[in-house]
């Protein structure tokens, strides 16, 4: 079963959610980035702020196709995390709002869950439960000083919490996040690791039918995978993940992954698809088989949507700030428009990490690392099936035990299967030698 992305427009089941959702964002981000900048206060982390949209428009909000409500929540430290994750924002209202596009992936996985991507992919639109939407808000104070003082961290980026709600409808809430994942590369193979055996196999024999599925613990280990670092970035992402770890542990968090996306240098991108064609997953739960498929869509290449931020920008400028206006007040972190990212051990060579050996050659991997998921509160129905799963299988094996074991068991699987070159091969000649 090949899921394949879809384009979200007008007709599409999702089209009025998708467009609500964009719209809202388009406004109160404007709205907020409009403002001079200040520092935050306590109060900026419980704020909440009810918008509603209708067809004629109000003194409050411009009109919009449909009459919607909007919530948008914490608009000022998003605003502050944006600029501390190197967002320029007129990009991120281009990437997110430019023709109201986003693509939605396939049929939503065991959570439920639905992901969106912009159009330029860059960005993740993720549904979230109500619980989740709850956890966030409780540990943004700690997780907006946590980014802040650890500039390599690897949980996922946030730059947004809102929900929407149609009239009759259900309430909606959803993040927007960092898609791991370049635009421009072919990711050849993509694991979702846990350091939990029970559950985690993606069945090899539909590898064939799939070949980019997202492939789990028992795949990795079955393969013999290692990452491959120097020992001085070894050390950097050991650390960086145990700071990870134990905030996640802290706030009672687990069931998060890394998402190991590689890309093979040598491999490269598959000819002519380059630039067009977006590799999709299927977001999967446990027994979900989370199917990965290939969507071809134009995705604008950059210089377009450098072009677009740029007129956008200057438009923003003639007019007064009132309307749009977005860039009269912008942070100096905001006023370089490069991709900070960059700047972050992680995400500096195009986005991701590059192999490297001891001899300082780099390696012919490209590695996108990523926390992802963190929003998983070991809360009661986690209990319930940590319960139901240890009748049957033993407990330090299943996926959901608790947030202290849950990170202790994850250290020690992603700090196994990460060594240096001259390990790797050490560790080869003598398993040959057995
Ligand atoms: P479940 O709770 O059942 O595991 P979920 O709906 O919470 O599923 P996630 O675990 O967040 O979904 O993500 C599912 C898949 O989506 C991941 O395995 C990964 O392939 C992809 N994915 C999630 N977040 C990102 C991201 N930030 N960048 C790239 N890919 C992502
Ligand atoms: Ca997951
Ligand atoms: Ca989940």
């Amino acid at each position: 079963r090949v899921i394949v992305g879809k384009k979200v427009e007008e007709g599409h089941v999702n089209w009025v959610t998708a467009y609500n959702m964009l719209t809202g964002i388009r406004f109160t981000v404007s709205r907020t980035n409009a403002k001079m900048d200040r520092e935050l206060t306590d109060a900026d982390f419980d704020a909440r702020h009810k918008f509603s949209f209708d067809i004629t428009g109000n003194e409050l909000t411009p009109s919009a196709k449909y009459d919607f409500k909007f919530k948008d929540y914490s608009p000022w430290v998003f605003r502050h995390l944006r600029a501390i994750f190197g967002l320029d924002p007129a990009d991120y209202l281009v990437s997110l709002t430019s023709k109201y596009i986003l693509s939605e992936l396939g049929s939503p996985g065991k959570s439920g869950s639905f992901f969106y991507f912009s159009r330029d992919y860059k960005y993740i639109i993720k549904t979230i439960h109500h619980a989740e939407h709850k956890l966030m808000r409780r540990i943004l104070r700690e997780y907006y000083h946590h980014v802040l003082e650890n500039p390599n961290t690897l949980i996922s980026q946030f730059y947004g919490l809102h929900r929407v709600k149609i009239p009759y409808g259900r309430k909606i809430h959803f993040v927007v996040m960092n898609n791991l994942f370049p635009p421009h590369r072919d990711i050849h193979q993509t694991f979702d690791l846990k350091g939990s055996t029970v559950g985690r196999d993606f069945k090899e024999e539909d590898l064939a039918a799939n070949p980019r599925a997202t492939l789990k613990d028992l795949n990795w280990l079955r393969r013999d995978l290692h990452l491959e670092f120097e020992a001085h970035i070894r050390q950097i992402f050991l650390d960086q993940l145990k700071r990870d770890v134990a905030l996640l542990q802290r706030l009672h968090i687990m069931d998060y992954s890394l998402l190991v996306g590689m890309h093979d240098l040598e491999k490269g991108n598959e000819e002519n698809l380059r630039e067009t064609t977006l590799k999709v997953f299927q977001p999967g739960g446990e027994q979900e088989t989370d199917d990965r498929g290939t969507m071809l869509i134009r995705t604008p290449s950059r210089l377009e949507n450098a072009k677009k931020a740029r007129e956008l920008r200057l438009t923003l400028k003639k007019e007064k700030p009132i309307a749009m206006g977005m860039t009269s007040a912008k942070m100096p972190s905001e006023l370089s428009s490069g991709d900070e990212r960059r700047d972050r051990v992680f995400y500096s060579f195009d986005g991701g990490i590059r192999a490297s050996h001891e001899d300082g050659r780099g390696g012919e991997t490209i590695y996108y690392l990523g926390l992802i998921d963190c929003l998983t509160h070991y809360g009661i129905i986690k209990r319930i099936e940590h319960f139901w799963k240890g009748l049957s299988a033993p407990r330090t094996q299943i996926s959901p035990i608790p947030p202290q074991a849950y990170g202790d068991r994850f250290l020690n699987f992603v700090t196994g299967v990460t060594m240096t070159q001259e390990e790797a091969e050490r560790r080869k000649t003598e398993e040959s030698g057995r």
